[in-house]
């Protein structure tokens, strides 16, 4: 049993350098929980205030219900690995994961039982005489979890774990760490700023901006159903297209208006739209979700311009200018186009996002679970 909560926690650094903003988040027994944002945004903070090597200056830390502000790193059942991996680089792949273990003056037996089973958990069976310099990026990552699970602590934390690898690696890893999870059945929290790292290892993501937690839900919620237009941008590759659209009322119809086309929101979107006719909104629309039409589209037609086109294969990514915004349109490979060529798209008006030009609010959907 490790649950993990966080209430409204908060981390101010000398100088007054505020780092996160009352945080609440509560990590379920189990989960596999992932912190991602932008650089500076309070992630590592976050995860250094729960691994107790940054004071909490306020909030309550709790795993199981203990509270844990006051107590020391060692007696909190944790186990973190570093972005930098911080092996030793004098010792074996055997002394590096046995180390923590003999300090806390545990039976040789037992260590080296543990070290034995951790080896073979992560595939380092034949490395463990060797010394880190002559291991390769990933085996190092893998002694580095390994010294974590030798602990078998109740919760790990995760800093970066990958970003020092190249990008084959980083696949493999992530697999291997989701692995993991399975097998060993923890509670992990994860930090990262890359979101696909977090859409495909985590149970559950904390969308973290501007030192606050924007958003908390599983993957694919967070992907279908983003609270605010940072969700939105931040989730999901390529990133949703933004452009404004004036709301205006036309036969009986609230429909948005580009100047160059105009699109009639769904029954339900107009509903929440009636608010805002004769104001801008800032339209969403992912790259999978806008359409590409052989002849126009009775509705809902957007008849753009190429400026630009990526191959990839199995996939076309095809560039068009909206406004100040560079829109990408995922089209299948067999579709040819041309630089300079008009072309027709439709966007799924269901699977499209209104939000607020200002406050940057999901305007169609209040009814988000708001659990932070
Ligand atoms: P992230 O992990 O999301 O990149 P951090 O948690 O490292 O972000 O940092 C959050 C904010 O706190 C940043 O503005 C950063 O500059 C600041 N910060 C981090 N560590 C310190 C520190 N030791 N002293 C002062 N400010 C810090």
């Amino acid at each position: 049993m490790a649950k993990v909560e966080l209430k409204g926690i908060t981390k101010v650094y000398s100088g007054n350098v505020l780092a996160v903003d009352k945080s609440n988040v509560t990590i379920e027994d189990r989960e596999f929980c992932v912190f991602v944002g932008p650089s500076g945004c309070g992630k590592s903070t976050t995860l250094r205030m729960v691994a107790g090597l940054e004071d909490i200056t306020a909030g309550e830390l709790r795993i199981d219900g203990e509270l844990m502000n006051d107590v020391p790193p060692k007696d909190r059942n944790i186990a973190m690995v570093f972005q930098d991996y911080a092996l030793y680089p004098h010792m074996t792949v055997y002394d590096n994961m046995a180390y923590g273990l003999k300090i806390r003056k545990m039976d040789k037996n037992e260590i080296d039982r543990r070290v034995k089973e951790a080896s073979r958990i992560l595939d380092l069976d034949v490395f463990l005489d060797r010394k880190p310099k002559a291991l390769s990026g990933g085996q190092r990552q893998r002694v580095a979890v390994g010294r974590a699970i030798v602990r078998s602590p109740k919760v790990f934390l995760f800093d970066e774990p990958l970003s020092n690898l190249d990008a084959k690696l980083r696949v493999q890893m992530r697999a291997e760490i989701s692995g993991l999870h399975h097998r060993l059945n923890a509670t992990m929290i994860y930090v990262t700023h890359d979101q696909v790292e977090a859409m495909t290892m985590g149970t559950k993501i904390v969308v973290m901006s501007e030192k606050r937690i924007q958003q908390i839900g599983a993957p694919l919620y967070l992907y279908n159903h983003p609270i605010n237009k940072f969700v939105a941008g931040f989730i999901g590759t390529p990133p949703m297209n933004f452009f404004k659209l004036k709301i205006e009322e036309k036969d009986g119809k609230v429909v948005a208006n580009e100047g160059s086309f105009t699109l009639v929101p769904t029954d339900d979107q107009q509903k929440y739209l009636k608010a805002y006719v004769g104001k801008e909104v800032t339209f969403g629309v992912r790259p999978e979700n806008l359409k590409y039409q052989s002849a126009p589209a009775a509705e809902n037609n957007m008849q753009l311009k190429v400026i630009n086109k990526e191959p990839l294969g199995s996939s076309t990514h095809v560039f068009v200018q909206i406004q100040d915004a560079r829109v990408v349109a995922i089209v299948a490979p067999d579709v040819t186009v041309q630089l300079g060529d008009t072309i027709n798209f439709a966007p799924e008006m269901d699977k499209c996002k209104f939000f607020d030009l200002d406050t940057e609010i999901n305007i169609c959907e209040p009814d988000i679970e708001k659990t932070w």
